[in-house]
């Protein structure tokens, strides 16, 4: 048992600028206390949940379509990622839906083939998709003006951080649509 005195002598907080334990001692105060800092910042981002984090946190992309005209670089943050199986994602994908992470402080930049990407208005409808002009593949959608950009997650080359925030528009979905989570699979082609 510690004495009231030996508890008293015994110091509040481990990480003062003397503490030997994590190579800090030797460091200016300045630059000590920066990986202080530093270390408090990463333990905050460490402690709270992917979803959270992917919210907050602005991701920076690689892209690029099936055959590699359209090369793509994106720094946004995904507000939404949601799996659309509407008629026209579904016309436009060939798939049971789109899935589209959506942001509105994006940058977006082509390292190559910008003048192969072409887009398509449904008419009368807000649905717009954007493709390359060689393959076919999804590519951006990109409202430079208010940097709204609305991202095929198939065409990213690099892992998505944001999960996945809903189906949507269920109500249009095909009539093979259903438990698909259920269906028998295999890692890769079955013999
Ligand atoms: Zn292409
Ligand atoms: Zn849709």
């Amino acid at each position: 048992m510690q004495s009231a005195a030996q508890r008293k002598q015994t110091p509040k907080t481990q990480l003062c600028i003397n503490d030997t334990t994590d190579g800090g001692a030797k460091a200016p105060p300045f630059f000590y206390a920066l990986q202080l800092r530093r270390r408090a910042a990463k333990v905050r981002l460490h402690s709270i949940s992917l979803p959270l984090k992917a919210i907050i946190m602005r991701e920076t992309h690689k892209g690029s379509c099936l055959c590699g005209t359209v090369q793509f670089e994106i720094q946004a943050t995904f507000k939404k990622f949601f799996f659309c199986h509407c008629s026209h994602c579904r016309k436009g994908t060939g798939s049971a839906h789109g899935s589209n992470l959506f942001a509105f402080d994006a940058d977006f930049t082509c390292s190559t083939g910008e003048e192969a990407i072409k887009s398509y208005n449904v008419p009368s409808s807000r649905h717009r998709r954007s493709f390359c002009e060689s393959c076919g593949s999804p590519v951006p959608t990109y409202d430079r003006e208010n940097s709204f950009i609305v991202v095929p997650a198939g065409s990213l080359d690099t892992p998505v951080l944001a999960e996945p925030t809903a189906h949507i528009f269920m109500g249009s979905k095909a009539n093979w649509d259903e438990k698909l989570e259920d269906v028998t699979k295999f890692d890769e082609l079955p013999k």
